[in-house]
């Protein structure tokens, strides 16, 4: 055994090799790698090996400080045909939206501030009162997401006390976040009522005490359930809680303000409730993402009536809860959109409604310009996916390009690792680009990389 033959720290580092990495993690992170490797190298010598040379320990540095660098939020080309996959960020933003961000991050903005009266105002007053109106609520609240509003709604309202959940809806959304333990955060008390598969309004009734602060009511997002299931509808379960003076808050998810395309199918078209419709069916309040089907940035939202939305808004939660200005910035060209009926101009909602013919027009667009490498590709039709757990097993018709050479994988790691990083989806034994998720503007980076790969 002999350590002494261990190259030091301070020459590995040092290597030529690791100049560009020395300039791009700085030395200290270098520094960090080289230990760590060092330290390994060490074990493996007290278990007997021989030392390595300083070349190997050079080259392990070199591995790790490559997976380093590649490990930052890099742009990804979405071509998995799941619209809203939260891995790789939900919802891409309008034109508009990109711009007012820029805008603002630039310089100071009037985050707080009246520039009429030269006073001191509420951040994002102005969107919340927008997005009241949009769905016609007397009032809103934007917060960081929608686990932020389900958790600001709970904890203003029902701290100490009991809120009355259906056995059906005590749901992991993903990401962990399961509404019983977000419950528990919030300091209420849940209680149970109903089984997995049948809740009935008497269930809730049974359990209505003067403990009781209200009902919470869980959309579920990411699954369905058929054959023997009941739940009351919504109006029902509001008449229930309003005839005991109890709160009705329903945690959305989804955020729908407008109508879905015919291209999805019913059930679960039908399935997926608008805000409005949930306030008019009686909910005191209702929570919902901002970058789910609303289309715009990361955030969550509470409407309902004014009485009940300043309660949140007084909480020192709401405090640690809220917005930063880059996402109002992005959220108001998004509001905007909707106001003045232009729907198209936000990406998720021009990927959900863009036809048909469309999408197999640009896959046979790519394939035409890849040339020879396009005999390992073929036009398929493909099913799209809305995902970011809402509409659950809905499915939109789209267009695909399989491309078969190679083992799947492979290619796919290949795509992953080109610059802009392309994601598609491997099925049936082939890789595929689904073009639904794909904006237009990145046909060009498509065939560029798949030319790469193929050439290859
Ligand atoms: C997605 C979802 C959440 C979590 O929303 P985030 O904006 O990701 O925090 C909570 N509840 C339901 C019903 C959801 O669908």
């Amino acid at each position: 055994m002999d350590l002494r033959r261990l190259p030091r720290v301070d020459r590995v580092v040092a290597a030529p090799a690791l100049a560009p990495f020395r300039a791009a993690l700085g030395t200290r992170t270098v520094t960090g790698i080289a230990r760590a490797v060092i330290a390994g190298f060490r074990e493996q010598v007290r278990a007997g090996q021989s030392a390595p040379p300083e070349a190997e320990v050079v080259e392990a540095v070199l591995g790790v400080a490559r997976r380093r660098l590649g490990q930052r939020l890099e742009a990804v080309i979405n071509a998995t045909g799941v619209l809203l996959h939260t891995n790789l960020g939900r919802a891409p933003l309008p034109a508009a939206s990109i711009e007012r961000m820029l805008e603002v991050a630039r310089g100071y903005c009037a985050l707080e501030f009246d520039l009429e009266l030269g006073a001191r105002s509420r951040r994002g007053a102005a969107i919340d009162a927008r997005i009241a109106e949009l769905v016609g609520a007397g009032a809103a609240l934007v917060v960081n997401n929608n686990a932020a509003a389900v958790l600001l709604a709970l904890g203003a309202l029902a701290s100490g006390r009991e809120v009355v959940v259906s056995r059906g809806e005590l749901v992991e959304i993903g990401g962990g976040f399961r509404i019983p333990d977000v419950l528990q955060r919030s300091g209420a008390r849940l209680v149970e009522v109903g089984t997995t598969n049948r809740t009935r309004v008497e269930d809730y009734v049974a359990a209505f005490s003067d403990r009781t602060a209200g009902v919470l009511r869980v959309h579920p997002s990411n699954f369905t359930m058929r054959g023997f299931a009941e739940r009351p509808p919504l109006s029902r379960l509001a008449t229930a809680a309003h005839d005991h003076g109890l709160t009705l808050i329903k945690d959305l998810g989804g955020g729908l303000v407008t109508d879905l395309p015919e291209s999805i199918a019913a059930p679960a078209r039908d399935e997926e409730p608008s805000v409005e419709r949930c306030l008019r069916a009686g909910a005191d309040l209702v929570c919902f993402s901002l970058d789910k089907l609303f289309g715009g940035p990361q955030g969550g939202v509470v409407v309902g009536t004014a009485e009940l939305v300043d309660r949140l808004r007084g909480d020192p939660l709401a405090r640690a809860l809220r917005v930063g200005k880059s996402t109002l910035a992005a959220l108001e060209p998004v509001v905007d959109a909707y106001a003045r009926g232009d729907i198209e101009s936000i990406p998720l909602h021009a990927m959900l409604r863009a036809p048909l013919g469309r999408l197999r027009e640009r896959v046979e667009g790519w394939q035409s310009e890849l040339g020879a490498a396009a005999r390992h590709t073929r036009v398929v039709d493909s099913d799209a996916t809305v995902g970011g757990g809402t509409l659950a097993g809905a499915v939109l018709p789209s267009v695909a390009l399989e491309i078969a050479s190679g083992s799947p994988d492979t290619l796919a790691r290949e795509l992953r690792m080109a610059r802009p990083a392309i994601v598609g989806r491997v099925s049936g034994g082939a890789l595929l680009l689904d073009a639904r998720t794909i904006l237009p503007a990145q046909d060009q980076a498509i065939v560029a990389a798949l030319r790469q790969v193929l050439s290859e």
